[in-house]
């Protein structure tokens, strides 16, 4: 066959494997700075682009939007890592990694004792989509959630024990959003002998980080800030930790002097190792092992009544789809948690659920009051901790917002 016959292979540029356009649905939001084009936005693939290869992403009308990490199974078929034509090799992985690590530094989240349990790099947050790095003490726990990150978790290991001094690591990569992208589950020691728990200093207080067996990366690191806060409103007060999870907001009112503290979870396990820890601390909790909504139902019966409660309870949604749904159980918590509250008490409020904006947690708590007949002021707004970055561009990444209000 002539030579002048073959099919010419489309002109990519060293590194970039192939070329996405966008269907007009989505062309505005990725030039606007959101970095996920979903697959019902690609109109075409140019070259053959391999999971985690990456790619030059388009809009419509052909204009530039930047490249990204490719993936052929998940929902999100490009992931966006910069609007430059660059490739996600390891001078690129290496400026990220200092980007984030500056930034914390910067806000003083590195500084020995504070620092002894903080995420380092998490995700879109950092221009590093898919890949979360905590430091506990000395150790770091790893997860790669994307193929694209998947691909280069030897070089990303390798560089963030380089630039952290970090050696002793745990993978875990038993988060299920892994399946999404046809990426296997699994949690192991990297480097270093490890066992759980690790014994973690937190404002005085020590917290058990199962970093191979605990939810999460070991412990909720969003809640740091919010920690201190509650903590500084406990004194006196009789308080209940509704999924309290291993008690860290129970752990750190009795710190502080609360008259009680009640924590109610439906894990045994999160459960016991509160209770080692109240041990430690010599803190008396009154932990309940017991599904919350019947919890409440019983204590409402008992007209039971506490100063500070905490609702921290898990996303009830993962889908917009089921809104209704989680409203509903929302609504139902917060209406049998207000007719716990005494007169003067204070309610910590948290949704950790994208799907629902700081707005709709405040009107579903007003409506929560109205229903309850209790008046309620809002005292102060939360949110998540300062090494989860909130980028304006990328609702999704502002996810855990609280409200503390005061009944009258
Ligand atoms: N407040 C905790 C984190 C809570 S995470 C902290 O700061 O560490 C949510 C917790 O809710 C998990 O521990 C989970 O076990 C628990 N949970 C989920 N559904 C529940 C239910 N219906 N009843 C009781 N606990 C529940």
């Amino acid at each position: 066959m002539p030579i002048g016959s073959l099919p010419v292979p489309p002109p990519f540029s060293p590194g970039i494997c192939g070329r996405v356009l966008l269907q007009q649905q989505g062309t505005h939001r990725c030039l606007h700075g959101h970095p996920w084009i979903y697959r019902s936005e690609v109109a075409q693939v140019e070259g053959d682009p391999q999971d985690g290869d990456c790619v030059e992403a388009r809009g419509a009308r052909g204009d530039r939007i930047g490249c990204g990490i490719w993936s052929g199974c998940s929902q999100i078929a490009v992931r966006l890592y910069s609007r430059r034509e660059e490739v996600l090799d390891s001078t690129f992985l290496s400026r990220q990694l200092d980007q984030a690590l500056a930034y914390r530094n910067a806000l003083g989240l590195l500084k020995p004792h504070d620092a002894d349990a903080v995420r380092l790099v998490w995700s879109e947050s950092d221009g590093l989509p898919g890949l979360v790095a905590d430091r506990y003490q000395d150790w770091m726990v790893v997860q790669f959630l994307t193929s694209g990150m998947e691909r280069r978790s030897r070089e990303i290991v390798s560089l963030l024990r380089e630039k952290t001094g970090l050696s002793q690591v745990v993978l875990r990569n038993d988060a299920p959003v892994r399946l999404q992208e046809k990426l296997p589950l699994e949690k192991k020691v990297l480097f270093g002998s490890y066992h759980d728990p690790l014994w973690i200093r937190q404002n005085g207080v020590l917290l058990p980080a199962r970093l191979l067996e605990g939810q999460k990366t070991g412990l909720y690191l969003d809640q740091g800030a919010n920690y201190r806060e509650v903590r500084s409103l406990a004194s006196g007060r009789r308080v209940l930790d509704l999924f309290s999870y291993q008690g860290a907001f129970s752990l750190f009112c009795s710190a502080a002097g609360a008259s009680s503290c009640t924590a109610v979870d439906q894990s045994a396990t999160a459960l016991q190792s509160g209770r080692a820890a109240a041990e430690k601390a010599g803190a008396a909790i009154n932990w309940v092992e017991e599904n919350v909504f019947d919890w409440l139902r019983r204590a409402q019966q008992e007209k039971q009544q506490y100063d500070l409660i905490i609702l921290d309870p898990p996303s009830f949604t993962k889908t917009k789809a089921q809104r209704a749904a989680a409203l509903r159980g929302y609504h139902e918590l917060h209406l049998r948690a207000l007719r716990l509250l005494a007169s003067g008490g204070l309610l910590a409020s948290f949704c950790c659920s994208h799907h629902f904006g700081l707005g709709e947690w405040k009107e579903l708590i007003g409506r929560a009051s109205w229903e309850a007949n209790v008046t309620l002021r809002l005292r102060k707004t939360l949110g998540q901790s300062l090494d989860h970055p909130i980028l304006p561009t990328i609702p999704e990444t502002e996810y855990l917002k609280g409200c503390l209000v005061e009944r009258e």
